[in-house]
């Protein structure tokens, strides 16, 4: 449904004088808009198979992880639930190729926090270094920057749409002395490209000192299932800090991500004055709810589920691009990646599906509710659009 179409007064709270019976039943509308559109949702990242509505009761308290999750807590709810959360980081730790012991992590509010916690990280090492990143990295990126007053070098890519190495040397010669802090996409938002840290490394050396920052907002519970498992992430000494985004992913009602680094990268005297405990995240009040919900998914799911997720998507993203290649829309799909490029379609289907579009392409993200069914409704829609 397109949201222009709603009339705007709709929601206005000063109007809501009805019963309260009507706010529930707008609500419930609400509801079964979303839940019905979802099969359709083919464009965005957002991984919609789940469910947590055995877990309502937490809709009914108020759960606070202020400050660092291993901080000790006087209250005895925050200290459960960021149990919780250590045992969330240490998971993903892992997935991530590091020992869980040498990691500091939390539950942040989304990837782009989680980016910026890394970049500061990075930037606070290497106080002299700019920021560095490709023209396909996430537009988080140069808010980071900007927010940190810090000069951002954009790199071109090379054909295959990962950071150039030799133009990313060319901007590092520049700088003999000053470090690096340089982002490292782990599946770029539009085409799914993952960027080749090593050659990063070797074209940062040029400057003394290379931080990498590997936001894998999309690929982070993905990759550990292919060919990348082993050096990925933490895999390389280089590779401070990782960011990997749990809404997309995973499945969540509430946007988060984990931001991860090196545990030698905080400073525990940061303290958070009046909560009593030390504080090296970038906010204050931090979703305890995001944080349960999330501990019981990946306790629910465990590796065996999560690496059937990624299996799954996997297999139908190469579904997706032969269905896309038989209906003469010539799709891409690059390895180890879950999104499938393609011609643009009729502005019908993309609206239909949500498709993501830039120019004349479009994409589709075959996260796990993406199914065989609505790919070949998707085909067929096609087929008939055709002149
Ligand atoms: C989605 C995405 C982000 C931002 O993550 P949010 O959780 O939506 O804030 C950052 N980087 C990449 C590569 C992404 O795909």
């Amino acid at each position: 449904m397109d949201v222009k179409s709603v009339p705007s007064d709709r929601y206005r709270i000063d109007r809501l004088s009805e019963p309260q019976q009507d706010l529930l039943g707008t609500l419930d509308d609400f509801i079964a808009e979303v839940r019905a559109e979802g099969p359709y949702v083919l464009g965005f990242p957002g991984n919609l198979d789940f469910s947590y509505s055995r877990l309502s009761g937490l809709l009914d308290i108020f759960v606070n992880n202020v400050g660092d999750p291993g901080s000790s807590e006087k209250s005895s709810v925050s200290a459960k639930a960021k149990a919780m959360e250590r045992a969330v980081v240490d998971f993903v730790a892992e997935l991530a190729n590091a020992d869980p012991r040498g990691i500091y992590g939390y539950v942040a509010g989304g990837g782009s926090e989680a980016n910026q916690f890394g970049l500061d990280r990075g930037c606070t090492l290497l106080p002299e270094a700019r920021v560095y990143c490709s023209t396909a990295a996430h537009y988080s990126i140069r808010k980071s920057a900007r927010l940190m007053r810090k000069e951002l070098v954009v790199v071109p890519c090379d054909d295959q749409g990962r950071i150039d190495p030799d133009a990313l040397a060319r901007e590092c010669r520049r700088d003999a002395g000053r470090g690096a802090v340089v982002v490292a996409t782990i599946g770029t938002t539009m085409t799914g490209v993952i960027d080749d840290v090593d050659a990063i490394i070797g074209a940062g050396a040029a400057t003394g000192r290379v931080y990498v920052h590997a936001d894998a907002a999309l690929g982070g519970l993905i990759v550990p299932f292919t060919i990348e498992r082993q050096s990925w992430g933490f895999a390389r000494h280089e590779v401070g800090s990782v960011a990997v985004s749990m809404h997309k992913g995973l499945g969540m009602p509430v946007p988060c991500a984990l931001a991860m680094c090196r545990s030698e990268l905080v400073d525990p005297r940061v303290q958070g004055e009046y909560v009593g405990a030390t504080d090296s995240t970038l906010g204050c009040s931090r979703s305890g709810l995001a944080t349960t919900l999330l501990w019981y998914a990946l306790a629910n799911k465990g590796m065996t589920g999560l690496a059937h997720n990624a299996r799954r998507a996997l297999d139908m993203a190469e579904y997706t691009a032969e269905k896309l290649a038989d209906a003469g829309l010539r799709p891409e799909l690059h390895p180890s990646s879950i999104i499938v490029v393609f011609d643009r379609p009729a502005e019908w289907i993309c609206r239909k599906y949500h498709l993501a579009t830039e120019g004349a392409r479009a994409h589709i993200v075959t996260v796990p509710h993406v199914s065989e069914r609505v790919i070949d409704e998707l085909h067929g829609d096609v087929l008939r659009s055709l002149p």
